[in-house]
C-alpha cells in the first residue's frame, strides 16, 4: 500500500509503527522495506467510499453495490476493508428493499461491530475471515440479536456458519474479493430462505477484473469469479 512491495506475513506479533499515523501497534503483517499500515489507516478510504456509495444508491442488489465500490482504483486488492464493503452493500440492499426499517444508526452499528472482528491477517491466524462476522452483524441488527437471545441469535449464528463454510471452500490461497462475493451470495440466499426477504440478483455472472493484481496468486479456474 505504501511502496508496492510484497508483504511479509509473520507467525508472531512484533512491535510496528504505522507509516501513516505514526502510532505504535503489535502486528503480523509488514513490508520488507519497513512499512506498516494499521487497520484504521488501511481501511479508512475504502470505508469512506463504501459509505458514500451506499448512501447514494437505491439498488436492492447487494453484489451490484459491492462491485460498484470495488471498481474504484482507490480500493486495495486485499484486506479487511472487504468486510466493511460487503456488510455496507448487504445492509444497504436490505434497507432499500424496505421490509425492515434500517436507520443510519443501525448502519453505523454494523460498521462498529465489524471493526471489532475484522482484523488484518486473522483469516490465516485464527481461521475466521472478518467478512463472516461483518455479514453476521447485518443479521444481528435486523433481528435484534444479542448474547442470551433465543432464535435471533440462532439465526445469526446459522447465517455466519454457512458463510464461514463457503469461505473455506474458496481458500488456497485466500482472496478477499472472492470471499466477499460468495459471502454476499450466501447471505442473500439465507435471508430469502429464513426471513423471506428477496434481494435482487445479478443476471450476468460476476467476473473479477483483478486477476493480475493478486499478490498471493489468483486461483484462476478454481475461482467461480475468474
Ligand atoms: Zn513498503
Ligand atoms: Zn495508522
Amino acid at each position: 500500500m505504501v511502496c508496492g512491495a510484497t508483504l511479509e506475513y509473520l507467525e508472531n506479533e512484533i512491535k510496528l509503527q504505522c507509516t501513516y499515523c505514526q502510532k505504535e501497534f503489535k502486528g503480523f503483517i509488514r513490508c520488507p522495506n519497513g512499512h506498516f499500515v494499521c487497520d484504521k489507516c488501511h481501511n479508512n478510504q475504502s470505508i469512506q467510499l463504501t459509505k458514500e456509495i451506499c448512501s447514494a444508491t437505491t439498488s436492492t442488489n447487494p453484489l451490484e453495490i459491492f462491485e460498484k465500490i470495488i471498481e474504484s482504483p482507490k480500493i486495495p486488492m486485499l484486506g479487511c476493508h472487504h468486510a466493511f464493503m460487503a456488510a455496507g452493500a448487504f445492509i444497504t440492499a436490505i434497507k432499500n428493499e424496505g421490509s425492515f426499517e434500517i436507520s443510519e444508526n443501525m448502519i453505523k452499528e454494523v460498521y462498529d461491530r465489524t471493526q471489532r472482528q475484522a482484523i488484518g491477517g486473522y483469516c490465516g491466524l485464527t481461521g475466521l475471515c472478518g467478512i463472516a462476522p461483518a455479514l453476521g452483524a447485518c443479521f444481528a441488527i435486523i433481528l435484534g440479536s444479542k448474547c442470551g437471545m433465543d432464535k435471533e441469535q440462532k439465526i445469526t449464528m446459522d447465517a455466519v456458519s454457512e458463510i464461514v463454510k463457503s469461505i473455506a471452500e474458496l481458500t488456497g490461497p485466500s482472496c478477499c474479493k472472492a470471499y466477499a462475493r460468495k459471502s454476499i451470495e450466501i447471505a442473500q440466499n439465507f435471508l430469502e430462505r429464513n426471513l423471506q426477504i428477496k434481494l435482487l440478483k445479478s443476471t450476468d455472472k460476476t467476473k473479477c477484473r483483478d486477476t493480475k493484481k493478486h499478490p498471493h496468486g489468483c486461483r484462476k479456474e478454481k475461482c467461480p469469479y475468474y
